[in-house]
């Protein structure tokens, strides 16, 4: 059994630590007859919202899609930039452009992975006037820096879309992420914190017309079925993978809890040593979506976790702006980002999933001390 190799993520274990509620929930699905956009929709968009305690939650058919149709929701198209990071999934970058804006990349603090305020405010003052709106990622679990980042972006009258999409739960000064901007987008795709089985997004916001605008895009522009106030799109959120994420979302704060165990095992594994564990923020509540570390000879640190059957990944393995579609294209922040081309080559995400045993992580940590 010692000798099972360990994933880097797991979501079958997600799925079969809930069985015989996601069995029901799918067969109560099948039975009702309706099949997208009712009861169960309906049901979680209100018990995501209480979780986060905001307002309003919308869902829609993946995260992409939750940033897409905020930033539209926000009155961004054409002739507007977007400020957000590099290091990111390539999907904050590409909604950006999928809302018809320009993307402006701003570089991370890399203590947190997350924007750095001061680059941009250097970023907003030199295309001042041309940022309609903020995407602060909070990257891996950890949230950015909301306060400097909110006082930022309002003192340049651009709007706040929060990623969320790897920070479900997570937490700064006592309110959760979520909370700091107008509106945030979640991703519910299969690895997330919280996942459907299949793809799935949420948004969600305090802001009663930017929620009606929201339900209005994502069907058509519908405010009455088949009259078309606003031209929308289709991206729905169906009823199986809602009646999933409600019989998830019940567990969420145990599975972040057992990922923050996890992480302290590996923090201490780690000490002070050459690999050097994720930073902590004073006043976070990080959710480990992901597990990374820096270390310079990466190649032969993931090499050795492989030999002893560990499994990493490299969260990402390009920032976007290095990457063929966006290379010498998108506009970056005066300084260029040179945090975010150091720690490119350097990060690495060890295992991490809510359902990770007692044994598996003792494999980990006896790995990471040798
Ligand atoms: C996963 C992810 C997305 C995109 O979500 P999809 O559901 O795959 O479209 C966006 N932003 C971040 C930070 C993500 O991790």
């Amino acid at each position: 059994m010692t000798d099972q190799p360990i994933p880097q993520t797991d979501p079958k274990a997600g799925y079969l630590a809930h069985k015989a509620e996601i069995d029901q929930a799918i067969a109560r699905v099948l039975a009702s007859g309706w099949y997208i956009l009712g009861q169960e929709v309906a049901a979680f968009e209100r018990e995501f919202a209480a979780y986060i305690g905001a307002r309003h939650g919308v869902g829609v058919a993946n995260g992409t899609d939750a940033l897409v149709l905020g930033l539209k929701a926000l009155g961004v198209g054409p002739g507007d930039m977007v400020a957000t990071v590099s290091h990111t999934a390539v999907a904050t970058v590409a909604a950006i452009e999928l809302a018809g804006a320009q993307p402006l990349l701003i570089d991370i603090d890399a203590d947190r992975f997350t924007m750095d305020p001061a680059n941009l405010t250097a970023a907003l003052d030199a295309h001042r006037g041309r940022v309609k709106a903020v995407i602060p990622v909070h990257l891996y679990g950890q949230p950015a820096d909301m306060a400097a980042i909110g006082d930022i972006a309002r003192g340049h009258g651009a709007r706040i879309l929060e990623d969320c999409s790897q920070a479900h739960g997570a937490a700064l000064d006592g309110r959760k992420v979520g909370l700091w901007g107008d509106l945030a987008a979640y991703s519910l795709y299969p690895t997330k914190n919280l996942s459907a089985l299949g793809d799935g997004g949420v948004l969600t916001t305090d802001d009663d017309e930017l929620n009606q605008r929201l339900r209005m895009l994502r069907e058509y522009g519908w405010r009455e079925r088949y009259i078309s106030d606003v031209p929308g799109t289709n991206t729905r959120l169906d009823e199986l993978q809602a009646a999933i994420l409600r019989a998830k979302l019940v567990h969420l704060e145990t599975e972040n809890e057992r990922r923050r165990q996890v992480a302290a095992a590996y923090d201490r594994a780690l000490g002070n040593g050459p690999v050097q564990a994720p930073r902590r923020v004073p006043g976070a509540v990080h959710v480990y979506h992901q597990y990374v570390v820096k270390v310079a000879e990466r190649d032969a640190f993931r090499q050795r976790l492989k030999e002893r059957g560990i499994a990493t990944a490299l969260h990402y393995p390009l920032a976007v702006h290095r990457q063929p579609a966006y290379l010498d294209r998108v506009p970056l922040a005066p300084t260029g980002l040179p945090e975010t081309e150091r720690i490119m080559h350097t990060i690495v995400s060890l295992p991490m999933f809510g359902q990770m045993t007692d044994q598996q992580v003792e494999r980990v940590t006896a790995a990471l001390r040798r």
